[in-house]
């Protein structure tokens, strides 16, 4: 086995490793190789993107779902999820109190549902870009014909975020029974032909998962190419079939941000809530090694994605408190929070 200290710095110089060294390297990871690989990471994202960090505000549209992924919380066959569906009124008001309090990034995203009409969605993208001109609208509302992706475009929408969760066909399957790898795989080429800033991602540590994999995932990752990666340690739902699986290692995924900075350098890396259910302190450490994006749920409370996808003993927080926290958290870490 190589060392994995000369890895990380082959993989930092040459932006990709092949598959065995990348398993390699992930199996490798002590506190040593940790803190080696964060320092660079860091170093990566300091060149590269400076030292700016951005708070992105996230708005659930709905909670349907008419998929069954085993496991999400908002699967269409969990009976004990509230359902709701937000009106184009609600989510202005919304964006208004994410722009009040200095958010200029939105994320619209929604189970993969037809319940809201495309032309609901444009509506609803263009009369946002209307109110605030200055403000970057990305959705997340999952599979999507190629028309109905152009539509989004067109209105206004200038990201689209689509997680493959696992690249490897049979374990695509055993997480998303409905759904095929191939499927996902022409859709984030979709979404890169209709001219979106593209971004995708992966679960760490979910079942039916290995190091293989885990190295198949960098790769497609550094296949495609995309503008942002969000990628999260599993959560297991206690109203799913995977309830009773053990959750991912929140600092198994941390190793994989960084190696992700090495290997997208440009691209934004997510610092995603589902660390924080796992890990205290989670998403600041994810800023530690390299993810340079925060998200922040502008859900009310009665309508949260956050707690419809981790289950409902999840603490709620105004989003006016967990925006002005998280910005305070990014400046104490010697980064100016945008
Ligand atoms: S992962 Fe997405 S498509 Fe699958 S059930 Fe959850 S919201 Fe629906």
């Amino acid at each position: 086995m190589a060392n994995p200290i000369a890895l990380v710095t082959k993989l930092a110089k040459e932006g990709i490793l092949d598959s065995e060294s990348l398993k390699e390297l992930i199996e490798a990871r002590n506190e040593g190789l940790e803190s080696f690989i964060s320092v660079k990471a860091r170093k990566v994202l300091s060149e590269k993107l400076g030292n700016k960090i951005t708070i992105k505000g996230r708005i659930s549209l709905t909670n349907r779902c008419k998929s069954d992924c085993f496991f999400c919380g908002i699967r269409k066959s969990n009976m004990n999820c509230d359902r709701y569906m937000l009106t184009k009124e609600q989510v202005e008001e919304r964006v208004k109190l994410g722009y009040d309090n200095g958010i200029r990034r939105f994320e619209l995203s929604s189970g993969e549902t037809d319940d809201i009409a495309d032309a609901d969605i444009c509506n609803i993208i263009s009369s946002l870009k209307e109110s605030y001109p200055d403000i970057t609208i990305e959705l997340s509302l999952g599979e999507k014909k190629y028309s109905s992706y152009l539509s989004y475009f067109r209105a206004g929408a200038k990201g689209y975020n689509l997680r493959f969760e696992n690249s490897d066909a049979e374990g695509y399957s055993r997480l998303c029974p409905m759904g095929s790898i191939d499927n996902r795989r022409i859709c984030i080429a979709y979404l890169k032909q209709v001219g979106f800033d593209m971004g995708t991602g992966f679960l760490v540590g979910a079942p039916f998962g290995s190091n293989d994999i885990n190295a198949g995932n960098l790769l497609y990752v550094k296949e495609t190419e995309p503008s942002c990666i969000d990628i999260a340690p599993f959560v297991p739902h206690p109203d799913t079939p995977l309830a009773k699986f053990k959750p991912g290692k929140a600092d198994k995924t941390l190793f994989m941000i960084a190696m992700l900075r090495l290997i997208c350098p440009t691209a934004d890396i997510v610092a995603n809530e589902a660390l924080d259910v796992l890990l205290e302190k989670g998403r600041k450490k994810a800023v530690t090694y390299g993810a340079n994006v925060v998200t922040v749920s502008l859900d009310s409370e009665n309508a949260c994605e956050v707690r419809s996808l981790y289950g409902k003993e999840i603490p709620y927080e105004e989003p006016e408190k967990t925006i002005a926290s998280v910005r305070n958290k990014i400046v104490k870490l010697g980064f100016e929070a945008v």
